[in-house]
């Protein structure tokens, strides 16, 4: 029978994290499907930034390195991350971009296990991610093979003369999720490394990094972490690996004893060696605010919630709209992170007519439309509204004013 409106007004009465939405500050009449790309705005941050700004920047000054304990802050606000994804605390820092900790590492981890060349990651997966690696095989000339693979070859392919695998846990188009415990399994009896970006798991999936044997991982501070616009990045080395790493970017912050003023470069011992320079702190207190609105949540239960409401979506889509939309992501919920992707060759207008009747998704090339359900304030009775306000587009043909179809920079 199909669900109704009043069924997941229920379901929301009822919802074990129902605490978490009210520490976020939303807009009224919006419903925000978008956390994947910049998550919700804390309530407690616009003060909590106002006092580092006034208090410790304004009043305290350079005292405030020590006093208000901003030389200790990507590790303190590491740790938090790191209850999110299963590390220990002295295994992750904030710090830098994903951009830039996925290059520090990969860059690192191919130093170690060289004379091993290649390094493998998933065509089509972020850009980004391939970006950086192009760039560090351009660096090394020669020394490292960098080679895309299709997902369905990529565990096969884990072999001898494999260095690294880098992956993207959940998928940013399909939201397809990796199976972590079985990658690192392959990879450690071929002897390679794995570096997992979680920029689309972190804050939504319960994540395992060493019950399930990863090496290595990063991810971004700005998405369902809600550290803000730009928030600093993350970055794990798993406690093993630590004092075998060296990064390419041997600044400063990462020295043994940075204000001895040695000349000589002498890399920190644990995890903290792998930051760089001097720590972005408006962007740190802004991210240790977000990762607060995690306080008391189970990440079993808010990963099974992300997933119900995907379920709930689709369905209703599908009820409302048979055959309008292909499926872009796995319907299982299981298989599926935090997003739901609809595919529709018109994709771009839809969602920009849908966004200015208070549907907040995004768009991604060639024919994607994403719903991200961040489960902290995304509530059941916001995805059936959503699909509510989806079919109204569709059926009325509203999407087809030509002003939705003119793309903006950034969509
Ligand atoms: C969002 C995202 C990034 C972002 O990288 P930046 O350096 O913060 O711009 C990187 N990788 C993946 C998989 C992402 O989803």
């Amino acid at each position: 029978m199909d669900v109704t409106r009043q069924d997941c007004a229920e379901l929301d009465a009822a919802d074990p994290l129902g605490f978490a939405r009210e520490r976020f500050s939303l807009p009224a009449g919006v419903i925000y499907l978008d956390g994947n790309s910049l998550g919700a705005l804390p309530r407690a941050t616009p003060q909590r930034l106002a006092e580092v700004v006034a208090r410790e920047w304004g009043h305290d000054l350079i005292r405030s390195w020590n006093t208000a304990g901003w030389i200790d802050l990507p590790a303190r606000v590491g740790a938090r991350i790191a209850n999110l994804i299963g590390a220990d605390a002295d295994e992750v820092v904030a710090a830098d971009s994903t951009s830039v900790n996925l290059f520090k590492l990969a860059s690192a981890a191919v130093r170690r296990n060289a004379p091993r060349r290649v390094v493998l990651a998933e065509a089509g997966d972020f850009p980004t991610d391939l970006y950086m690696l192009q760039g560090l095989e351009a660096q090394l000339g020669g020394a490292i093979e960098f080679r895309p693979l299709p997902r369905q070859d990529l565990i096969e392919a884990i072999g001898p003369e494999v260095a690294l695998v880098v992956l993207t846990q959940v998928n940013y188009r399909t939201g397809e999720v990796w199976d972590m415990a079985a990658v690192d399994r392959r990879a450690r009896e071929a002897g390679a490394l794995t570096l997992w970006d979680l920029s689309h798991s972190a804050g939504v999936l319960d994540v395992r990094l060493n019950a399930d044997g990863a090496d290595l991982a990063v991810g971004c501070g700005y998405k369902y972490l809600n550290g803000g616009p730009g928030a600093p990045a993350f970055l794990f080395v798993a406690k093993r690996l630590q004092g075998d790493l060296q990064t390419p970017l041997s600044g400063w912050m990462g020295h043994a004893a940075p204000f001895a003023f040695a000349d000589r470069y002498e890399p920190a011992a644990g995890v903290r060696r792998m930051l760089c320079g001097t720590p972005t702190i408006l962007g740190l207190a802004a991210l240790e605010e977000g990762l607060k609105s995690f306080d008391g949540v189970s990440m079993a239960e808010a990963r099974a919630k992300a997933a119900r409401l995907g379920d709930l979506f689709l369905e209703r889509v599908e009820a409302r709209l048979p055959g309008v939309f292909s499926l872009g992501c796995p319907r299982a919920g299981a298989r599926r992170g935090g997003q739901v992707s609809l595919r529709h060759p018109h994709g771009y207008p839809i969602m920009q007519a849908l966004i200015e009747r208070g549907v907040v998704g995004d768009f991604r090339a060639p024919d994607v439309l994403r719903f991200g359900f961040a489960p902290l304030y995304v509530r059941h009775v916001d995805a059936f509204d959503a699909a509510e306000r989806l079919a109204e587009v569709m059926e009325s043909g509203a999407w087809r004013e030509p002003r939705y179809a003119e793309v903006a920079a950034v969509t």
